[in-house]
């Protein structure tokens, strides 16, 4: 089955000019995200995850289903304000101003591995902020993953130089 027939994509959303890629045609299918989650957990593995960490707000759908397959904790990476009790944070810059990554203090023993998770990797800057927080709190980040890959964009390359391994189902050029 190729993943790439069950996704779509979606001009100019949410503003002109952009091509979106839209996992919700793949999560409306049942055998086909049954693929995509049986592939992506046979390849999460090798990163031998104690732990995977799910970014919000798309990345919680890959990342839940992969942490019950794979017997892993589930911990989410929030937008600003959203987790109750303490939290650490992590600002990182955006084109146009700066952006706010949290997790609650505690949600991950220190040296844990912690695999990160989300729907699509573009320029990188989220994963990178993913992966710079949980190195804040002692985590092992031991790989990365998507299920989009924008291969014109530097993501891939960005995780590279952060030396975190990354796999992808679907890569579009
Ligand atoms: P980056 O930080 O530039 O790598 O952008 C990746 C983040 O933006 C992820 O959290 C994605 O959910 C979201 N994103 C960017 N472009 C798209 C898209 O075309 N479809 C779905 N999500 C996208």
């Amino acid at each position: 089955m190729n993943i790439k027939d069950h996704i779509r994509g979606v001009p100019d959303f949410p503003k002109p000019g952009i091509l979106f890629y839209d996992i919700s045609t793949l999560l409306a299918h049942p055998d086909a995200w049954q693929v995509a989650m049986g592939r992506m957990a046979r390849e999460i593995i090798k990163f031998q995850p104690d732990v995977l960490a799910g970014i919000e707000s798309r990345g919680f759908l890959v990342t839940a289903p992969l942490a019950l397959k794979l017997g892993c904790g589930f911990v989410m990476l929030r937008k600003k304000g959203k987790l109750p009790g303490e939290t650490i944070r992590h600002d990182y810059e955006l084109e146009y101003g700066t952006d706010t990554i949290e997790i609650q203090k505690n949600a991950i023993a220190e040296g844990s591995r912690v695999v990160i998770l989300d729907d699509l990797l573009a320029t990188g800057g989220t994963m990178a902020a993913g992966v710079q927080l949980l190195r804040k709190i002692g985590a092992h980040v031991t790989g990365a993953g998507t299920i989009i890959d924008l291969a014109f964009l530097p993501g891939k390359q960005r995780l590279k130089e952060l030396d975190v391994p990354f796999t992808c189902l679907a890569s579009y050029d």
